[in-house]
């Protein structure tokens, strides 16, 4: 029977939750990052370690079928891939920044300006889309440097806190990409080959899910079910159990991770009690 070979970072941000992604869900590897390549006991797949810059190139070919990495990447190297899902870690942003004391009045500040940057292509593509003629400076690292070595008037680089600007003194003015990690596969993957994709990417989703979800109980008075059912759909509709305590019941439900804190102020309006709130180890529609 044929695997399906899956590339991930061998180290860097990307590997750590690259492997714990595919061990939650239910994928074991036997051994860890040091060799090249390790198959899993339990599934069809085998995962091959390699940097992340050649993922793109390596499932163009089918090298590997399928591979993790930062959105950043795969578009720099614009490959013929397929992005199949967003796998919701490793949040970024393609940012251009600027020395802090330069006083900024948009986009076509840059315009004769020298950037430093190690993603020529999104950038020119983003400059090219806005009509603005800067020249590019093609370096491998250590970007944010640039400015204050004198080689050249801002930078694009990858930011998530934006710290590592702000220590070289820099200032961000503007977002080119938005990234996170993907999945990308081959796009003429054997029908075999699609069908072990499928339930991987069934059991991704799950874990995905599971992650952006948290499972919500509480107490309310009966006459403030209704209100509560709007704000608390779950699933289908919440489950209500009635309480010992005459006119109250316990209500179980499902909440957004994000709007978590704004449903626990709404509840306590309509008289919730007990609230407890509890991680989801998967979800399956
Ligand atoms: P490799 O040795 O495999 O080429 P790398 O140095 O290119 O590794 P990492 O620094 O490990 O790559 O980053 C991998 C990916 O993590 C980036 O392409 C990006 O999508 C994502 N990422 C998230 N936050 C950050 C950050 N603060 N700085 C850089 N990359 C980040
Ligand atoms: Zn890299």
């Amino acid at each position: 029977m044929s695997k399906l070979k899956i590339a991930i970072q061998k180290s860097g941000r990307l590997s750590e939750k690259s492997l714990n992604l595919l061990k939650e869900s239910g994928i074991n590897i036997s051994n860890g990052t040091s060799k090249l390549r390790a198959e899993a006991k339990n599934f069809p797949i085998e995962v091959l370690f390699l940097r992340d810059d050649d993922i793109p190139q390596y499932v163009e070919q089918q090298v590997a079928d399928i591979g993790i990495l930062g959105k950043n990447e795969v578009l720099e190297k614009g490959k013929n891939v397929t992005i199949i899902e967003e796998l919701g870690f490793a949040a970024c942003r393609l940012s251009l920044a600027i020395p802090k004391g330069e006083s900024y009045s948009g986009l076509k500040y840059f315009n004769n300006k020298s950037v430093a940057t190690s993603y020529p292509n999104i950038l020119s593509q983003f400059f090219a889309n806005n009509n603005i003629t800067a020249e590019l400076e093609e370096i491998g690292g250590s970007v944010e440097i640039a400015p204050s070595i004198g080689l050249a008037n801002a930078v694009c680089d990858i930011v998530s806190t934006g710290s590592t600007l702000i220590t070289n003194g820099l200032k961000e003015v503007e977002t080119v990409l938005k990234s996170q990690a993907v999945l990308i596969a081959n796009k003429e993957l054997s029908k075999e080959k699609r069908d072990i994709l499928d339930k991987l990417l069934f059991r991704i989703k799950a874990v995905i899910r599971s992650s952006e979800n948290k499972y919500i109980v509480l107490n309310a008075p009966n006459e403030a079910i209704d209100k509560i059912s709007g704000i608390l759909p779950g699933m289908k509709s919440p489950t209500v159990v009635p309480l010992a305590k005459q006119g109250w019941s316990s209500m179980h439900s499902v909440v957004k991770e994000d709007e978590f804190w704004d449903v626990i102020d709404q509840l306590r309006t309509l008289g919730a009690e007990g609230i407890l709130v509890i991680p989801i180890e998967k979800m399956v529609l």
